[in-house]
């Protein structure tokens, strides 16, 4: 059975898309994927906003969010954390051995920028980790008022985590000061998971030449030296990487701006269509995400019969809500390729079966 995932990714791909991924295989050192690979820079650049060099991982998001780590921390890093992602990014750090801060907010809440000057002014940390979009809670954090803060510390190198707002709204990467800006493809990009696309700074790449043990797969200078000849480290999935290609050729065509705008629209129509059937989003409305609506169950629908109902009759699916948050959220993506009218007839769906499904 096929059907549509209005889930905070991977969300739906399109036909063209994979048609575009189903291109015969070519060698990851030939002169055809050298031109691939460099067709895409100048294009990744713009929609990153950056100088620095753009590099295509084959992983989850969660590859380059470790190998991050394991290449810029030496001294510490600070962990910012608000929900399911970014408070896994310190179990991550420990994992790797690092001396991970742990700048814990509510769910729900956005980082809070003084609390992260408060936690670097005490030298401790070398690096710091932030998610601009808690996915798991629908929450956008304040990242031009974070970056500020971030840069009154030269000494700490910043990761920043954009996977499920990247191409939602703008990312400016080098006005910011970020040094490593990651996103995933699954998420709005609208590609099927499997690839990550990462910038990095030159201030990064220094840090990392003078940290041993940073493995191979995720070595940013390993990234760097093949990407001066138009490659990666390893074998990509370049099936991936040719998706990725239509996928910037059609967001040239429609146009960064438009994209942004037609998020910040579909964002808009759910929260109308909560607000008419007494929801409430869980985050603070100023920080609300516009990639995806994180609403509070306040009126106690039995979810997973909405859900179930949902995509036995109009095959679409939406999320119960994550981790701690199941049951009590629910979570509507608008990512991708979804329309104004894609989105209205969803939300008519989700009208129907409201006034059938029963509460739990
Ligand atoms: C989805 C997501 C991730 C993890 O991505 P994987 O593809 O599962 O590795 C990390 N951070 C955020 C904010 C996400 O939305």
């Amino acid at each position: 059975m096929s059907y549509k995932l209005f889930i905070p990714g991977p969300i739906e791909v399109s036909p063209a898309i994979f048609a575009a991924m189903s291109k015969p295989m070519v060698g990851h050192r030939s002169k055809d994927f050298v031109a691939l690979y460099q067709g895409l820079q100048p294009d990744l650049q713009a929609l990153f906003y950056t100088r620095d060099p753009v590099y295509i991982s084959t992983s989850s998001s969660w590859g380059v969010m470790e190998g991050s780590l394991r290449n810029v921390v030496a001294k510490g890093v600070l962990n910012c954390m608000n929900g399911a992602f970014s408070d896994k990014w310190n179990d991550v750090s420990k994992r790797c051995g690092k001396e991970a801060g742990a700048l814990q907010f509510e769910w729900g809440q956005p980082v809070d920028p003084a609390a992260v000057r408060k936690e670097l002014a005490t030298g401790k940390y070398d690096a710091i980790t932030l998610i601009h979009n808690e996915t798991s809670t629908g929450t956008m954090s304040d990242l031009a008022a974070l970056m500020a803060v971030v840069r009154e510390f030269p000494d700490v190198v910043s990761i920043v985590d954009c996977v499920s707002s990247f191409s939602v709204v703008p990312i400016k990467k080098d006005e910011l000061g970020i040094d490593v800006l990651l996103t995933g493809s699954q998420k709005a990009l609208a590609l099927p998971p499997g690839l990550s696309l990462f910038a990095v700074s030159e201030k990064a790449r220094q840090r990392a030449a003078k940290i041993p043990a940073r493995g191979y797969y995720f070595d940013f200078l390993e990234f760097h030296a093949n990407h001066e000849k138009g490659m990666t480290p390893s074998t990509p999935c370049i099936s991936l990487i040719n998706g990725l290609r239509a996928k910037v050729d059609e967001i040239k065509k429609e146009g960064a701006e438009n994209r942004y705008a037609r998020h910040a629209k579909t964002n808009a129509l759910v929260h109308a269509w909560m607000t008419k059937h007494g929801f409430k989003l869980l985050p603070d409305p100023a920080y609300a995400s516009k990639s995806l609506s994180c609403i509070a169950n306040t009126r106690n629908v039995d979810l997973e019969a909405l859900n179930k109902a949902l995509k036995a009759r109009f095959a679409c699916v939406i999320d119960g809500g994550y981790g701690k948050l199941k049951g009590k959220t629910f979570r509507i993506s608008n990512m991708g390729d979804e329309t104004e009218a894609t989105i209205a007839q969803l939300l008519g769906n989700l009208d129907i079966l409201l006034s059938e499904v029963p509460k739990s």
